[in-house]
């Protein structure tokens, strides 16, 4: 499986930890040509990427904030002349920026949350969409994929009212995406990951976390190597060539549709 991710040039934003570093791993195991993101360039780059390069395919880091849309047009114009062009574009940067209940939500906020999980999204995508248009041919279509999540449908946890409704705008976005540039050869579907064991949830304590892992049927927090093969299958066009549209659902049975 996945063989045609050979030497396909995969974007994955905010990749330096956590789901994304995880997902550019086993591409680069499958023989593609991986561009990594982070917002700052982080101590360890060269060792991840001396890590990942030693392995079948070739990962390159490219800084930018793709919460800020000249962020986004860098960071497409860099991995697209390091690799000649993009065939997978994964919109996985995203986070909480900060816990807010609803009386402490004010239009700052609103904006630091939506820059980073919509705005990227958005930006990172029409940018993206010429080299995406220019990968899809002799029937083989390019891939965006969204990171969604759990709070999409679930309205997020304690001061994540802002976050969970950024998520559902993203699993909502794609529909209008599919309608009207699926002609242009592109598909587009979301991974949305239950509780993975990441960075993400840091500000939790170890009894916080036992609790909620009471909550998922699987009895624990997902390990970001086992979010890495749902973007492997919606990006190979062998493996879902004609899925288009969807939400992958990857979350131990927490949430079930
Ligand atoms: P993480 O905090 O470990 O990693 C986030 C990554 O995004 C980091 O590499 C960070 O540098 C990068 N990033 C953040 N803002 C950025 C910006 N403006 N520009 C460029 N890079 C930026 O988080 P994670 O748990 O690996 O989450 C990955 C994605 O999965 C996020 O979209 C998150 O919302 C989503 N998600 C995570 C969980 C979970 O339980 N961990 C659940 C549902 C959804």
């Amino acid at each position: 499986m996945f063989q045609d991710l050979k030497g396909r040039r995969v974007l994955i934003t905010g990749s330096t930890l956590g789901i994304g570093l995880a997902a550019a791993e086993a591409f680069v195991r499958m023989g593609a040509k991986v561009g990594l993101n982070g917002r700052r360039v982080p101590a360890d780059i060269e060792a991840t990427l001396a890590r990942l390069n030693a392995l079948e395919g070739e990962a390159a880091f490219f800084q930018a904030d793709v919460g800020t849309e000249q962020g986004a047009a860098s960071l497409v114009a860099q991995f697209t002349e390091r690799f000649g062009g993009m065939d997978v574009l994964i919109n996985n940067a995203g986070g909480l920026v900060a816990r807010k209940p609803l009386p402490d939500i004010d239009k700052g906020f609103f904006d630091a949350v939506m820059d980073v999980n919509a705005l990227s999204a958005l930006a990172v995508t029409r940018e993206a969409l010429p080299h995406l248009k220019a990968s899809a041919k002799d029937g083989q279509t390019s891939s965006v994929i969204l990171v969604g999540s759990i709070a999409a449908d679930v309205g997020g946890g304690p001061g994540a009212a802002l976050y969970g409704a950024a998520k559902a705008w993203l699993h909502n976005i794609q529909k209008n995406w599919v309608n009207f540039h699926t002609a242009d050869g592109i598909r587009f579907n979301t991974v949305s990951p239950g509780t993975f064991d990441t960075a993400f949830h840091a500000d939790k304590s170890d009894e916080v976390k036992a609790n909620i892992s009471k909550g998922i049927p699987m009895g624990r927090f997902g390990k970001p190597e086992e979010c890495a093969p749902a973007f492997l299958f919606l990006a190979s066009h062998a493996c879902s060539g004609y899925i288009t549209g969807q939400v992958l659902n990857v979350n131990g049975g927490q949430f079930m549709p």
